[in-house]
């Protein structure tokens, strides 16, 4: 590990003004992410500017929505009862990843920026135009399975990993931002990038821009609402495939509304849009699920160990809209 000194902020403000024109800075939130890099020498910080002391309170709204403190831990969040009741997709997507030390130290903050888990990004010998543009992409031949099979370039096949993001995206959350050039907020969906030819660049923050609050509107019909994640093994593992999913269902059985987004796909949690607009005003049973499904993934790609993805997301989405419904044919 490199040299670098530690400071601890008791604020946004303070945080912001102690990074502010060091690009060498970074926040560091429970260091689950951040640390490992360091050590591996992928992030080679000269300061680190301790954000746990920023608001961690979970605060319901009255209109039914919630605001989240960025450095609200991963337990806490998944264990409120407002979450629980109002938006269970959330808490189980918090409580799919990862381990109950790992949740208990991981902030809300830091989730959303975690980096990839391409092997190839942690391994300072390897091709990764992420890690250094323009070295090349050894994952684009090499090891393949957990890569992007949505939105990926020639440049990067990475998948983000964070499970509470899909969740997030599923509920048109918005981040709050707070930076040298004062305070905005941008949808969850906008905040992280598509790989292009710069996968280096991976979210819209600008330099010292610093998460503060993430807000969730309120969507009632979010108490009808799972999160699935499809993995290698029981724990530890990263998704292969996700959904986060929640449906509104008229009296005759019509889909109403829907919200779906996927995990393990993409740059970028995947909100599936063209899935919703082929689901509203059908029928919900399992060929409409299919079809829905279908539209997704068409635009889907695999690389050699990742192809049955494009199967498998599809056979999730319908697994899932089935369960909400009672219809698991
Ligand atoms: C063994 C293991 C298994 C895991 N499995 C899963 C899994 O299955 N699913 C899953 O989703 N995750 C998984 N994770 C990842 C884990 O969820 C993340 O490491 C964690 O959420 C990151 O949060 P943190 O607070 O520790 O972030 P940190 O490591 O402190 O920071 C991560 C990044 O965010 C930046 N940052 C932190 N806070 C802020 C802020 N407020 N504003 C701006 N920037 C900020 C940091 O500078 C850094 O770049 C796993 C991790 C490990 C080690
Ligand atoms: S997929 Fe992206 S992160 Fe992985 S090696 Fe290629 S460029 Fe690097």
């Amino acid at each position: 590990m490199n040299p670098f000194t530690y400071e601890r902020a008791s604020d946004a403000s303070a945080a912001i003004e102690l990074a502010k024109g060091n690009a060498a800075a970074r926040y560091l939130g429970g260091g689950t992410n951040l640390v490992d890099l360091m050590r591996e020498t992928v992030e080679r910080p000269e300061m680190l500017v301790d954000v746990t002391g920023l608001p961690r309170g979970i605060e319901p709204r009255s209109d039914g929505g919630v605001l989240i403190g960025s450095a609200a831990t991963n337990t806490a969040l998944a264990a409120d009862g407002h979450v629980r009741r109002h938006y269970p997709l959330l808490a189980r997507a918090i409580l799919a990843g990862a381990s109950a030390q790992i949740r208990n130290m991981a902030t809300v903050g830091g989730n959303i920026l975690q980096r990839t888990r391409c092997r190839y990004f942690y391994d300072n010998a390897a091709a990764c135009n992420k890690r250094q543009p323009g070295s090349g992409c050894d994952a684009r031949d090499g090891f393949n399975r957990y890569h992007a099979i949505l939105g990926a370039s020639p440049a990067c096949v990475a998948t983000h990993p964070s499970d509470m993001c899909v969740a997030l995206a599923a509920l048109d959350a918005t981040v709050h931002l707070e930076g040298p050039a004062g305070p905005r907020s941008i949808p969850l969906i906008d905040l992280h990038r598509l790989p292009g030819d710069r996968p280096d660049i991976e979210t819209e923050l600008k330099p010292g821009e610093l998460i503060t609050a993430v807000e969730i509107p309120p969507l009632p019909f979010a108490r009808r609402s799972t999160y699935r994640k499809v993995r290698d093994r029981a724990s530890y593992a990263f998704a292969l495939v996700s959904v986060a999913a929640a449906i509104d269902l008229d009296n005759d059985g019509t889909v109403r509304d829907v919200r779906l987004a996927l995990g393990g796909v993409a740059h970028k949690p995947w909100r599936a849009s063209a899935a919703e607009a082929a689901l509203k005003g059908r029928p919900a049973n399992p060929e409409s699920f299919r079809a829905a499904a279908e539209a997704e993934l068409a635009a889907a790609t695999g690389l050699r160990d990742n192809a049955f993805k494009i199967e498998l997301a599809k056979r999730t989405i319908v697994a899932v809209l089935g369960e909400l419904t009672g219809d698991d044919a």
